[in-house]
């Protein structure tokens, strides 16, 4: 039943079965999955795309999965400039390279968030951009829609069996369900450029550690997308923020220039591509992600360090399992929270102990001593290299790395 498109068009008001508040890839990939089960679905995005998101757009292998298996987006992806990466490295200054090898993407956020957001309306997904929500609607306690304003200024109304709050780390859902809980050691701002690509550079990513031990990380991708450029973004202590307010880009270079000096020699005679984006990245999780009539996904339900680079693959895994607990939902007649809450067990089940996996690698990378044992067990052991980064990169398990063969190796009794 799709009983409101062209009143929608119109700017008045919409009934659906699902409306998703944002269209990057938690929100058009929770919609790809609604509509490929039949629902009318309604995505909504305040911006215009193509549109910018700050990001490393570094692509773990289990996303490239996602998008390839799940999605069917990856050869619309590399057919737009996706690379291929085949290492990834970390770069603690003056200790030790680690690197290892991989099967990630390396893909402009610009290109992918399109790609998807075409893919939702290739599959019957009614698109609509331009729209910022401003209101979520109750109906007896219950999420029952949501109210936003097009271009012009003008209300709209959309009114929806289930809402997916899918917008981002400012999420309007979450902050109406009261559920935020702020992570204050893990705000920070991140600073993004484009910078131009030599043609030697080689296909990694990595990720720097500051050489004057701040609580800062520079992330350095390879060449892609359309301009084959690459990105360079530094993510640093939201206490920053003033001394780079109006001075984005002289903030940037001083910054490299003090803590990451070799990435400081790359970009130090190159202008942008572009004007440097800025972000906040407010560390965050949520105390549930389902409530009556509505559920979080993305970086609405959680966010966390982007060092690991599986923001993504968070986006699209947690749109899969909440579309199964909407689909049982709707096709039960019951959207309260205590059907939708299926969906929080299945993150506490798949996604939460990546979380944690995420969180303790923060705490490993920005203590010397303990990543100076940890590189060094790594490269001792091929095997505990593979099974780490196939962890890290969403392809195995947490309980595979914290299995008993695995502590064997990390202890060299193995
Ligand atoms: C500096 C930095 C580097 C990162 N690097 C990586 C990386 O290399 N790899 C990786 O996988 N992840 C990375 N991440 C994390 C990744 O960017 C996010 O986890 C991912 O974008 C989450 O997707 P999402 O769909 O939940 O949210 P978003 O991509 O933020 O999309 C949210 C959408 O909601 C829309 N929206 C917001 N508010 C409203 C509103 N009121 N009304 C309507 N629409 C609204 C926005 O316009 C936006 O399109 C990085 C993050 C940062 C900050």
């Amino acid at each position: 039943m799709r009983p409101c498109l062209e009143r929608l068009q119109d700017l008045s008001e919409c009934i659906t079965d699902v409306a998703v508040i944002g269209a990057g890839p938690a929100g058009a990939a929770t919609a790809i999955f609604l509509a490929r089960q039949g629902y009318d679905v309604t995505l909504l995005d305040r911006a215009l795309f193509p549109r910018p998101k700050p990001c490393g757009e570094y692509l773990t292998p289990g996303a490239v999965r996602l998008l390839r298996d799940e999605l069917g987006v990856l050869p619309a992806l590399l057919a737009q400039g996706a690379a291929w990466l085949t290492q990834e490295r970390v770069v603690p200054h003056g200790g030790r390279c680690f690197e290892g090898p991989t099967s990630a993407l390396a893909c402009p956020r610009v290109v992918m968030d399109q790609v998807l957001r075409d893919r939702a309306e290739e599959c019957g997904v009614r698109v609509r951009e331009g729209f910022a929500a401003r209101k979520i609607i109750w109906n007896s306690g219950a999420v029952a829609g949501v109210v936003g304003t097009g271009g012009a200024g003008e209300s709209e109304t959309v009114r929806a069996r289930v809402t997916a709050g899918a917008d981002g780390t400012h999420s309007l859902l979450a902050r109406a369900l009261g559920v935020i809980r702020p992570l204050p050691r893990l705000h920070r701002l991140a600073l993004v450029g484009h910078f131009p690509a030599a043609d030697d550079d080689p296909p990694a990513v990595t990720m720097h550690l500051p050489r004057d031990r701040s609580d800062a990380c520079c992330g350095v991708g390879a060449a892609c997308g359309p301009g084959r450029t690459r990105n360079i973004n530094i993510v640093v202590p939201a206490s920053e923020a003033s001394l780079m307010a109006g001075r984005r880009e002289d903030y940037f270079r001083e910054r490299l220039r003090r803590s990451f000096p070799e990435v400081w020699e790359l970009v130090q005679g190159a202008a942008p591509s572009g004007p440097l984006q800025s972000v906040g990245c407010f560390g965050h999780h949520t105390a549930r992600a389902s409530q009556d009539g509505a559920v979080l996904v993305g970086d609405a339900a959680t966010f966390i360090h982007p060092f690991t680079g599986e923001g993504v693959f968070f986006a699209l895994c947690g749109a899969q399992l909440a579309a199964e607990a909407i689909d049982v939902a709707l096709r039960q007649g019951d959207v309260s929270r205590r059907t939708l809450s299926h969906y929080d067990a299945a993150r506490r089940r798949d996604l939460m102990p990546r979380y944690r996996l995420c969180d303790a690698v923060q705490h490993i990378v920005h203590s010397p001593p303990l990543l100076a044992w940890a590189a060094e067990r790594l490269r001792r052991s091929a095997s505990l290299t593979e099974i780490v980064l196939q962890t890290v990169g969403d392809i195995a398990r947490p309980t595979d790395l914290f299995s008993l063969p695995t502590l064997r190796l990390a202890l060299g009794t193995g």
